[in-house]
């Protein structure tokens, strides 16, 4: 695949002593984070988005507080730190994915709120397209499963419930985009409608494989096709913001969604490589370099890294319940104050004595996808006191990380090389060491909290010149944490044949 601009040299803004600006436009709130040459963060600001909620199970959010909030942002942080445009050298954006808006292409005007990709409204549209049987050519070409959280069917639903929307869409007058492609857009003036790889392989309308919009797949879900926005190599030139936003106009030279952002920030650059984010729930990404293996498991192939002219893909694998279970042992069962102090609970005791927590609190995801199965507590004895349930629940994280990564492995070929985190739970010593034990292999946690607003100042460094290549990329990592493992094979081997004895009663 050849890259449409040069990987490196596009010419950023000039400045020995400049950084980059990376806006983490997230679900809950949006920021702008200068980074220096050493990939140290300077300076952040940061404003909340407001959630809309209609209706049950429906999310919505208003496209220009996202804009204003993201301009606001950029203008601040400038401010707090002294640092002005001049000393910019280029923009990365990193976005909340498949959250889609629609805009008119004359006035700029969004048509309806942002839908968020939390948003269940197109559940019935998704079940129908998979009923006329087009299920699996949408898992051949997009690397998807099916499902109402991707954009496709969110544009097609405010297509056919705003009043007129359509016939302008049929008649070339609307455009629509990603919160990536609707920030390029609107701070470059309108001159550059354009989306990442990445972003684009999330919205359902995008062949992974040919790297283009798939006209059978527009055509399935009625998404005209001169709506879409252009698709491109993640680290290259988005245009110029325009002056009247930012004095010196910096450009905008890297793009990519959130999850995707965070694997490049972790330098996971090698096939096998993974990261795995331990927040409310868990994200795991695994590079698969240039061979996009189509999952057995459930899990979906992605655009991993769209970069320096060519692309690794990823399997993607999600836990729904991860950190959450702490929240619920503090908010739900009053067990703890804080989720800190289970950290040093579960160290207290030397193991559960054969207790296991599944938090299967809204069924169980990859592998055993079962939307019916509840959470158990398993193996409760008379010894089974607060900390070594503290403990249960923490281990369960480091559990249903493990069936997924190996999940991951049998779909891949691939061994696991690494395991890169972050998130908050990441903070948890213990969770950390049981992983590395479980896993077989070593855990690392950088320096950074901020991998994902990093891998997008990273994308867009590299197509500026101001990082010269991944390897001086990698080498920014010295000081980071490591976690070997450290517990014997058939220990291990015992607790996981516990835990999945546990994972069977949930499905029972
Ligand atoms: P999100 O971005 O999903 O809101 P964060 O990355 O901020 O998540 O992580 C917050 C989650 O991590 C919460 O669910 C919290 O319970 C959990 N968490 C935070 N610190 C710890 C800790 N030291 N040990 C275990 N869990 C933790």
């Amino acid at each position: 695949m050849s890259t449409a601009v040069s990987p490196a040299g596009l010419g950023g803004t000039p400045a020995s002593d400049g950084c980059i600006m990376a806006l983490d436009a997230g679900t809950t709130s949006v920021r702008a984070i200068l980074f220096d040459e050493f990939g140290r963060r300077i300076a952040v600001a940061q404003r909340p988005l407001t959630m809309k909620y209609p209706h049950p199970g429906w999310v919505e959010q208003d496209p220009v507080e996202i804009l204003s909030a993201q301009v606001a942002c950029m203008i601040e942080v400038q401010f707090k730190s002294g640092i002005h445009s001049n000393r910019i050298n280029a923009i990365g954006i990193t976005n909340q994915r498949e959250t889609v808006i629609v805009w008119d292409r004359q006035t700029g005007q969004p048509i309806y709120d942002a839908v968020v990709w939390q948003c269940r409204r197109t559940a019935p549209l998704v079940e129908r397209v998979v009923a006329e049987g087009h299920g699996d050519l949408i898992r051949e070409r997009t690397g998807l499963v099916p499902d109402a959280y991707f954009s496709a069917t969110k544009i097609a639903w405010i297509l056919d419930n705003v009043e007129g929307a359509r016939d302008m869409a049929e008649a070339g007058q609307l455009m629509c985009g990603t919160v990536d492609t609707w920030l390029v857009y609107n701070l470059t003036r309108g001159k550059v409608h354009a989306t990442d790889f990445t972003n684009a392989s999330r919205t359902m309308l995008f062949d992974i494989h040919k790297l283009d919009w798939d006209d059978e797949l527009c055509e399935i879900f009625g998404v005209p096709r001169s709506m879409l926005p252009e698709a491109r190599p993640s680290s290259g030139d988005f245009g110029e913001v325009s002056a009247d936003i930012m004095t010196h106009h910096p450009r905008i030279l890297g793009v990519a969604g959130d999850q995707q952002a965070s694997l490049f920030g972790h330098c996971c650059f090698k096939p096998g490589s993974v990261k795995n984010t331990y927040g409310t729930g868990c994200f795991m990404l695994m590079n698969l370099g240039g061979d996009a293996v189509t999952s057995k498991n459930g899990l979906v192939t992605t655009v991993g890294i769209a970069e320096g002219g060519a692309i690794d893909y990823a399997l993607e694998g999600s836990v729904f319940q991860a950190g959450s279970v702490i929240q619920w042992l503090r908010d739900g069962l009053g067990l703890i104050d804080s989720a800190e102090e289970t950290a040093s609970l579960a160290s207290s005791v030397p193991d559960t004595d054969g207790c296991y927590v599944v938090p299967a609190f809204t069924g169980l995801g990859a592998p055993w996808w079962r939307s019916d199965a509840r959470g158990v507590i398993a193996g409760i004895t008379r010894g089974t006191d607060k900390a070594r349930l503290v403990r249960a629940a923490c281990e369960s994280m480091a559990y249903q990380t493990y069936d997924i990564l190996k999940a991951m492995e049998a779909d891949s070929g691939h061994a696991l090389t690494s395991l890169e985190v972050d998130g908050g739970a990441a903070n948890n010593p213990f969770i950390m060491q049981f992983q590395a034990d479980l896993l077989g292999i070593d855990v690392v946690r950088g320096q950074t909290s901020e991998s994902t607003a990093l891998g997008a100042a990273f994308l867009a460094g590299l197509a500026s010149g101001f990082w010269a290549d991944r390897d001086e990329l990698t080498s920014l990592f010295e000081d980071e944490t490591r976690f070997s493992p450290e517990m014997a094979e058939e220990r291990c081997e015992e607790l996981l044949a516990g835990w999945h004895e546990a994972v069977r009663r949930t499905l029972a």
